[in-house]
């Protein structure tokens, strides 16, 4: 089993409800025991324009493949409505892998550590309530100092 964290986020058709169905979604997976899921989070969208998006994190462990897992989470993208238009358009339900064990991997598929989990507020905060914080990157950083370089600004953590 390896511990796996999973950035979900949304912006279309009332958010809270679409992460709570993802989150049970994820529960479910096969070959899979549930950890848990952080807060829910508000911010504003990274593109101007758009609604506000609602973010969490879960953990679990697996055996899942990473690709068989990222086919589970395009399944579950899909069933709740996500279309693939434009790129970083608004979305019904995004499912990200952040972290995968230690493990990097490059496929064209499939890039993990997430590329751009170190910066993003609306993931690092949510993923400091599920991970230790001497978790470390593939690069060595601390999930501790990835925190004190990315302020929690414009996040609004939901009740
Ligand atoms: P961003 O990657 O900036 O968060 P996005 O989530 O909007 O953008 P998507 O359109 O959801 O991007 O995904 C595009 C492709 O990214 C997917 O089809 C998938 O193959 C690929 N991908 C690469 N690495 C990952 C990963 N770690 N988790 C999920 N998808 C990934
Ligand atoms: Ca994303
Ligand atoms: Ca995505």
């Amino acid at each position: 089993m390896e511990r796996i964290y999973i950035g979900m986020g949304s912006n279309l058709a009332a958010p809270t409800q679409q992460l709570r169905s993802a989150t049970d979604a994820l529960a479910q997976l096969p070959e899979t025991e549930w950890v848990g899921v952080s807060s829910f989070y508000q911010s504003d969208s990274l593109l101007p324009g758009q609604p506000r998006y609602t973010n969490a994190v879960a953990a679990f462990d697996s055996r899942l493949s990473p690709l068989a897992l990222l086919d589970a989470l395009q399944a579950i993208e899909n069933s709740q409505g996500r279309e693939r238009n434009e790129r970083w358009g608004p979305r019904t339900l995004d499912l990200d892998i952040l972290l995968f064990g230690d493990r990097l991997i490059d496929e064209p598929r499939l890039k993990v550590p997430h590329y751009h989990m170190h910066a993003r507020a609306f993931v690092l905060y949510p993923l400091a309530e599920l991970a230790p914080e001497n978790l470390q990157l593939a690069d060595g950083r601390t999930l501790r100092e990835l925190l004190a370089a990315c302020p929690f600004v414009g996040l609004e953590r939901l009740a």
